[in-house]
């Protein structure tokens, strides 16, 4: 009887390289484990229940285990990740990352037939990236000299009416930008408002209490924050961003549905603003994974 797995020892690997002793992978797996040990652990494998640095690492059929030397206990690359229990293998998400950071965006189709899964496949993997991008915009509040102000996602034909007035296929944005002594953005969030609660009746205009969870919800503590009046023309600058939003809504997606909207808009700030930030966009989805 042969056992379900091999314990290998590898020498140098506290030191965080990926060795297996024996090839048990096909060399995409082994490339797509070494990527995200690399990204999970940059400076060297840490136990996740105590912190400690050296493991041991078990080669099942699936994927590497790393058993804790101190504490004992194993975790895996997926562990606590997106990529949990995910059916889809780790070479595609590998793959996924590369198109992803490459394009301005993708749907599920384009994306299933990149990488070569399932349409359902990519959707799922693409909700998975786009709630880790989520939280991860939701923890950083903007900064410094930050201006909030209400813009508009509407079809073009609704532009000729009057501005304050609301429409059934309009979607009230507020956009939330934090900019340097020039008035450029420097990093920027747009968050959806929702009508019913957010709004005065049958208007344009944010509510005291809509504007006080906003502030909340986008802006940091010890920043300075100006609320931008609604009739007041915008900062062109902040607009113009603004803009690209909405163009990259219809290029890429067609156009998205007022359910998904919000999330869109997070994965079109997390790209603006780690290009803005001058990261490598693949780097940064990466460690969304992880
Ligand atoms: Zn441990």
């Amino acid at each position: 009887m042969s056992r379900p797995y091999a314990i290998a020892y590898v020498p140098g690997a506290a030191q965080g390289s990926v060795r297996p002793a024996r090839k048990l992978y096909d060399p995409e797996t082994e490339f797509a484990v070494r990527r995200f040990f690399q990204i999970r652990w940059p400076g060297g494998f840490r136990c996740p229940h105590c912190g400690h640095g050296e493991y041991t690492e078990i080669t099942t059929r699936s994927l590497p285990l790393y058993q804790c030397r101190k504490c004992r206990k194993q975790t895996s690359l997926t562990a606590g990740t997106i990529m949990h229990k995910s059916r889809t293998p780790l070479s595609k998400w590998l793959d996924a990352v590369d198109f992803l950071a490459a394009s301005p965006g993708m749907s599920a189709a384009a994306l299933a037939e990149a990488v070569g899964i399932t349409t359902k496949a990519a959707w799922l993997m693409l909700k998975k990236f786009r709630q880790a991008i989520s939280r991860f915009e939701s923890e950083r509040k903007l900064e410094g000299d930050v201006k909030v102000g209400l813009r508009v996602v509407a079809p073009a034909w609704i532009w000729m009416f009057w501005e304050l007035a609301i429409y059934k296929s309009e979607r009230v944005v507020a956009v939330s930008a934090s900019v340097d002594e020039e008035g450029n953005p420097r990093e920027m969030k747009l968050t959806v408002l929702d009508p019913k609660r957010d709004l005065e009746p049958d208007s344009k205009i944010a509510t005291p209490e809509a504007r006080g969870r906003l502030m909340e919800r986008t802006v940091s503590q010890g920043a300075k924050a100006e609320w931008l009046r609604e009739r007041r023309r915008f900062p062109e600058k902040i607009d113009k961003a603004f803009k690209r939003a909405r163009t990259w809504l219809v290029e890429v997606f067609n156009g998205v549905g007022t359910k998904y909207l919000q999330s869109y808009l997070d994965e079109y700030c997390f790209r603006w603003n780690v290009s803005v930030r001058g990261e490598s966009l693949r780097e940064a989805w990466l460690r969304l994974c992880c």
